[in-house]
């Protein structure tokens, strides 16, 4: 911890030069101790898939099953939590790329529209699988916006994909319309929502609403992190609207450039 405090509290040079000084040194503390917690849940979220991997394994490879109903289970565990892993250890590579600036981006005119639809495709075995509907209400004259095809379905993939998970019955919309030089797209649940007070941390790296029910659920806490940083990376913004046991919508805003139309 840095202990740099200087008491001069007068309001010429002298005492500004104290407050900023006193401020660098409240924003390293900072600084610090998000680093230290970002490490601590990285090793935590390497940690638990690896040890069900050494466990299980070691219960395969000493025959403590009793079926080979109980053997399938564990292989099909020991094929989730690689699964797993290697979805963690892409997505903290993305966002180390992202956050160090590093990341190129394939610019191209795209269709907003058309990358929805290939996204929803995607989720579509899930959907059926829940009982979920799905629907793109996509406004065919969207004019083409300037971005990278693949980051912008990672961006629509993961949201889509969270909105699944935290639903348990009803329908996902995905809306895309032009209004004012700007592509829109509302990513629409009938999910259990997020508590009001969450909403402003949502957006960090590992935040999660309810942790263990988040883990359960397949996810890496790091999506929406990543979700963000592409969003601004295209120039657009991300909000959200939300209501417990009601639904959750996500709304992105992309410009749209002169001369794309
Ligand atoms: P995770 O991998 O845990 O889903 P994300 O960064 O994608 O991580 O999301 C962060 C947290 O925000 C989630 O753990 C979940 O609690 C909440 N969340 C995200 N999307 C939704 C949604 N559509 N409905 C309800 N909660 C959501």
């Amino acid at each position: 911890k840095l202990d740099v405090r200087v008491s001069i509290r007068s309001n010429d040079e002298i005492g500004t030069l104290a407050k900023a000084i006193n401020d660098l040194a409240m924003e390293t503390n900072r600084y610090r101790s998000n680093r230290r917690e970002f490490f601590a849940n990285i090793s935590h979220e390497l940690r638990t898939p690896i040890s069900y991997l050494q466990g299980y394994a070691k219960v395969l490879k000493q025959g403590l099953y009793q079926s080979e109903k109980e053997k399938n289970l564990y292989l099909e565990i020991i094929d989730q939590e690689s699964d797993r892993l290697v979805h963690l250890i892409n997505d903290l590579f993305d966002l180390a790329k992202m956050e160090e600036g590093k990341i190129d981006l394939s610019l191209s005119f795209i269709d907003i529209g058309g990358i929805l639809e290939s996204a929803i495709v995607k989720l579509k075995v899930e959907t059926v699988k829940k009982g979920i509907e799905l629907e793109v209400i996509s406004n065919n004259v969207l004019p083409r916006i300037k971005g990278d095809p693949i980051r912008m379905e990672q961006i629509f993939t993961n949201l889509l994909s969270n909105a699944v998970r935290y639903t348990e019955q009803g329908k996902i919309t995905a809306r895309a319309f032009l209004n004012k030089q700007h592509v829109h797209v509302h990513i629409e649940d009938t999910g259990m929502g997020i508590p009001e007070e969450e909403i402003p941390y949502i957006f960090e790296r590992f935040h999660r609403v309810e942790k263990s029910r988040s883990r359960q659920l397949g996810g890496t806490g790091l999506g929406l992190a990543i979700v963000k940083n592409l969003v601004e990376l295209h120039n657009g913004t991300i909000a959200v609207e939300s209501r417990v046991g009601q639904g959750t919508t996500f709304l992105l805003s992309f410009p749209v450039e002169r001369g794309a139309e």
